[in-house]
């Protein structure tokens, strides 16, 4: 009759040789195999001992303490653990019965007993106590299971972010060193977005299977974050003192090396899926006296310096990031003030056609700082972008282009805006853009909106959608910096671009730098062949000059040789007078 678990479960408490006999061997027929106690002392003291409920065949008359006393005692010392009480007399009068019952018994059966009661009896004991315990073991491996999701990453299996600190918590503890590597998969989202989340995660579970596979066991490797991953490696030497800081360096590059490596073989995923990472490296010593977030927060500066360098590269924490990230901090907040305080300043640069005619221009920003001066949008602007500045400023600037635009309206020039990828990213991009216009109301024909080739690689159809949105309504498209990123002619052809801009880099050094006047012939054939327009950037020499006008046909000029930027009416007085 018992499940094996409540085999051993019932304690009979009898000071009657013959009942004690009776009950035992019947009990042991059905399969039990009971414990027997004779007085009410010896009872207690064993359920006291337990830590999972039992059934009690409880003799009310016993010598020393009677039935009533040990279960009144049982209940009040012990209600965490619901041990069954049957209590066994042969007084059972109603009265009797229901003394008994408040006194804390569970059940009542008379002496001398009827073996079928006593099974039912029993059975009844059995469903609750067997209830109590499966529940017990319900919440055990539920507390497990909230453990493990409490310290374990569920895609990866792996340490999550609160043991990788428990762990490297340990380790400082243990006056151990370490290299702790902050490791990113770049341009993660992108894949996501290609490949679909589910192939998302099983890159994630396959990375984080490599990752851990890179080291030994001493190494600890976590999920982070997202598609970011920790590495904490056991340095040899106990004391990071008594090594040069050479041999630190090389011990966080070396094990770096060893993840990029790794992860620079294709994934089994899909037809294959490559990926590079970039890793922020810091070394840990308990002689620092850092706390471990502190040292976490120093492999994740330098992962964000790898990452703003391009990616696929190992940055090792350096005191003077700290400065960086310090500076680039004050010029956001200050940049916000700016922007308040009217310190931003619309330049206009002309663009030149080959008869020396006045096409257009770029509209670029500047800021005048009342005490720093001059800062060039090259260093406020990727601060600016980070932080989300950008969206202001990029609506300040479309405003001040209209504005100016409407100052001439019989002209027909149009002016180019640089738009951020970070604001071209927004949903709400293509009402915003027609929204200014139609309150400036300009038309969208007089406006080239730039873009660099970054902005192409993300979700395609939603970027042409966008496009194809605002072209519909007249907007011209540029792509900037061009040969500079990863445009590819499919993404090219399949989106409304009307003009490219050959980056600067590739006009310098031109005519002699036979690569770049290489490349730029190669753009001017592309840009043929599609039907495009060609504006060449920063053109400084007759000889440049030159030669794009001899190798490519109705090339705009736009450089220091015909104009450098100026203040937008300073610039438009200049060139439409002459
Ligand atoms: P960009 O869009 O490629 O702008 C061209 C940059 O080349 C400008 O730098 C311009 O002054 C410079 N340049 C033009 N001709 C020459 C030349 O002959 N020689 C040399 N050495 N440089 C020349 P600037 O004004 O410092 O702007 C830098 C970048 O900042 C811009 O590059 C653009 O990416 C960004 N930027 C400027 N204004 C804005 C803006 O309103 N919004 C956004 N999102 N970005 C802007
Ligand atoms: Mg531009
Ligand atoms: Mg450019």
């Amino acid at each position: 009759m018992p499940e094996k678990y409540l085999q051993d479960k019932i304690i009979i408490a009898e000071d009657d040789p013959i009942t004690l006999l009776l009950l035992k061997s019947t009990l042991e027929k059905w399969g039990f195999t009971p414990t027997e106690v004779q007085n009410g002392k010896e009872a207690l003291e064993l359920l006291r001992g337990d830590d999972e409920p039992r059934i009690v065949l409880l003799d009310w008359l016993m010598p020393g303490m009677d039935g009533i006393d040990i279960v009144r005692e049982l209940r009040l010392h012990n209600q965490k653990i619901p041990h069954y009480v049957i209590m066994l007399t042969s007084k059972n009068e109603k009265k009797d019965i229901i003394h008994a019952l408040e006194a804390g018994a569970d059940d009542f059966l008379s002496k001398p007993f009827d073996t079928d009661e006593l099974k039912a009896r029993i059975k009844v004991g059995l469903r609750l106590t067997g209830l109590h315990i499966q529940l017990k073991k319900a919440m055990q491996s539920a507390n497990r299971l909230a453990e493990f999701i409490a310290h374990y990453d569920q895609t990866t299996g792996l340490p999550n972010r609160v043991l990788f600190t428990e762990r490297l918590e340990s380790l400082l503890k243990e006056k151990k060193c370490a290299a702790l590597m902050l490791v990113n998969i770049d341009r993660f989202k992108l894949i996501n977005q290609a490949k679909g989340l589910d192939l998302g995660d099983m890159l994630l579970n396959y990375f984080g299977a490599r990752l851990n596979d890179c080291f030994d066991e001493a190494a600890v490797a976590a999920r982070i974050a997202a598609d970011e991953f920790g590495v904490l490696v056991p340095f040899d030497k106990d004391n990071t003192s008594e090594c040069s800081t050479d041999d630190v360096v090389n011990f966080l590059y070396s094990k770096a090396q060893r993840i990029h490596t790794r992860m620079s073989e294709r994934f089994p995923i899909d037809e294959g899926v490559s990926i590079t990472v970039s890793v922020g490296a810091a070394p840990v010593s308990c002689d620092m006296g850092l706390e471990p977030e502190e040292f976490l927060r120093r492999a994740d500066t330098a992962l964000r310096k790898a990452k703003s360098l391009g990616g696929n590269q190992t940055v090792i924490y350096d005191k003077k990031m700290e400065e960086e990230v310090r500076q680039r901090y004050e010029i956001e907040k200050e940049l916000a003030e700016g922007i308040e305080k009217d310190q931003l300043q619309l330049f206009l640069q002309a663009q030149v056609k080959q008869n020396g005619e006045f096409h257009g221009a770029e509209a670029l920003i500047r800021w005048y700082h009342p005490v720093k001066g001059m800062i060039s949008p090259g260093l406020f602007i990727p601060v600016a972008e980070e932080g989300g500045l950008i969206l202001r400023i990029g609506r300040w600037v479309l405003e001040q282009v209209c504005r100016v635009l409407k100052a001439y309206p019989d002209e027909d020039f149009s002016i180019s805006v640089n738009i951020s990828p970070k604001q071209f990213a927004r949903n709400d991009f293509v009402e915003e853009v027609v929204s200014i216009i139609e309150e400036m109301d300009v038309p969208a024909e007089r406006i080239i909106l730039e873009v660099t080739e970054g902005l192409l690689v993300d979700d395609i159809d939603k970027v042409a959608s966008k496009m194809s949105s605002l072209s519909q309504l007249g907007f011209r498209f540029s792509i900037d910096d061009f040969g500079t990123g990863y445009s590819s002619l499919a993404y090219i052809k399949r989106l409304p671009i009307t003009e490219i801009k050959i980056d600067r880099a590739f006009v310098r050094g031109l005519p002699d730098d036979e690569n770049n006047a290489a490349i730029v012939k190669a753009i001017f054939l592309m840009a043929q062949a599609l039907g495009l327009e060609v504006v060449a950037e920063g053109v400084e020499t007759n000889e440049q000059a030159e030669f794009l006008e001899r190798v490519g046909s109705n090339v705009i000029h736009q450089g220091f040789l015909f104009s450098k930027p100026a203040p937008a009416l300073e610039t438009l007085e200049n060139w439409l007078k002459k």
